[in-house]
């Protein structure tokens, strides 16, 4: 690759086209019409996941139509690649620590960003994940993510700049592979089950089994097996748990967690929320939700919206529609202008994702994971019920056949 400071974004976008990328025009510094523009960070285009592309007719329209445009690629299975993001001074201590960990040095295609780094690494296939805080101060960007590359100006005034522009980029080692490949769930436990010693998290006397019980429940919804997650279960026991509980209490969680079926995650969201309106049985708790460190960083203001989205996020199965025009509403802030002004810190409980059919969502993972206990105990009443009602008809009948004249409910 050529040097970075000579060359233009659309020279720099055609020239990763040829490689491979699949690019896109990204929203100049100075900013755009867009009314929820991040100057220098979002794509210019919509629909931009099916819209980046290799074609050097496109890629000069888009440049010639937007000059200042700085230059993105979409990262994933079509590009062969995914980029971990080293985000400030914590992301350059986890990736520390994982060097140390794994006796690795991260020798690849790097490119520094306004904040830190991008490490560019070949896809390993299957799906990997994109997603924020994997890990503290590391996201990756794989399947259905993108990231602004080189030469591309920064807000701060800096550019993004490959660090060495030749060097190729390498395949991630086995455990990185894995770690980004996993579901999101797994990923970030076996991310917490390796790094989990007396230093790091303590789980205390009194919480333990609540803990075990609720980490048993994510590993269940990833789609884990018993004996998986006893595996699990018994190495963070006896890692974090002050003192560990008795192998046998571990077992038992593990066991009562997996007769519970695992997620149907082909299910899509429509299906999910067709399936039946649960709300009148969700038990609310307050403590819970009170007792999130990150409000004491919120206003009250932001503090009332965060409580009115969590609470709407509930009827889509702890999503809502990615979008600024409906969320400011349903959080029933004053004004768009305040919401957009003060809603990176509620939002930020939120995980931004795409659905089934590419549309923007959020969602509220422990929202979503009590929406799913919930509406299995819900549906586990309704049947009940259903079958008592049939019981009972059938009674009734028989009785009025047997004995016309005994009313019909002293059977
Ligand atoms: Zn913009």
């Amino acid at each position: 690759m050529s040097s970075s400071e000579t060359l233009q974004c659309v020279d720099a976008a055609l020239e990763y086209a040829r490689r491979g990328f699949r690019v896109l025009p990204i929203c100049p510094v100075r900013g755009c019409r867009s009314r929820t523009c991040k100057p220098g960070k979002h794509p210019m285009v919509g629909k931009w996941q099916e819209c980046a592309c290799s074609d050097p007719t496109q890629i000069r329209q888009w440049f010639s139509k937007w000059p200042d445009a700085g230059v993105g690629i979409a990262t994933g299975t079509e590009s062969k690649v995914f980029v971990v993001d080293v985000d400030g001074q914590q992301g350059e201590e986890t990736l520390l620590s994982l060097m140390k960990t794994h006796d690795w040095n991260p020798n690849t295609l790097t490119a520094t960003t306004g904040r830190g780094r991008h490490l560019y690494f070949c896809h390993p296939g299957g799906k990997v994940i994109t997603r924020a805080a994997i890990a503290p101060g590391l996201d990756v960007r794989g399947d259905g993510g993108l990231v602004v590359a080189p030469p591309s100006p920064h807000v701060t005034g800096a550019h993004y700049q490959w660090v060495d522009a030749d060097k190729p980029i390498a395949d991630a080692p086995a455990w990185l592979a894995k770690m980004v490949t996993e579901s999101k769930v797994k990923a970030a436990v076996s991310f917490q089950a390796q790094h989990t010693s007396a230093e790091d998290v303590v789980i205390q006397e009194g919480e333990r089994n609540a803990k075990l019980l609720s980490i048993a429940g994510k590993l269940r919804a990833a789609g884990m097996g018993k004996n998986e997650i006893e595996t699990q279960l018994m190495s963070l026991n006896n890692h974090a748990c002050k003192p560990p509980l008795a192998d046998e209490e571990v077992r038992g969680i593990a066991h009562s967690i997996s007769k519970y079926p695992p997620r149907k995650s082909k299910a899509s969201l429509a299906t999910r929320r067709a399936e039946g309106n649960c709300l009148p049985y969700f038990p609310l708790y307050v403590n819970e939700w009170l007792a999130d460190r990150d409000l004491l960083f919120m206003d009250a203001e932001q503090r009332g919206w965060y409580l009115c989205l969590v609470l709407e996020s509930w009827k889509g199965a702890g999503t809502l529609e990615n979008d600024t025009d409906k969320l400011w509403k349903l959080a029933r802030a004053s004004s768009k202008k305040t919401f957009e002004r003060k809603q990176d810190a509620v939002l930020s409980k939120f995980e931004e994702v795409t659905d089934e059919d590419r549309r923007p969502i959020l969602v509220n993972r422990v929202m979503e994971e009590l929406w799913r206990v919930q509406h299995e105990t819900w549906q586990k009443k309704v049947a009940a019920g259903n079958a008592s009602a049939k019981r009972s008809k059938q009674r009734n009948e028989a009785n009025a056949e047997g004995n016309p004249l005994e009313p019909a409910q002293a059977a």
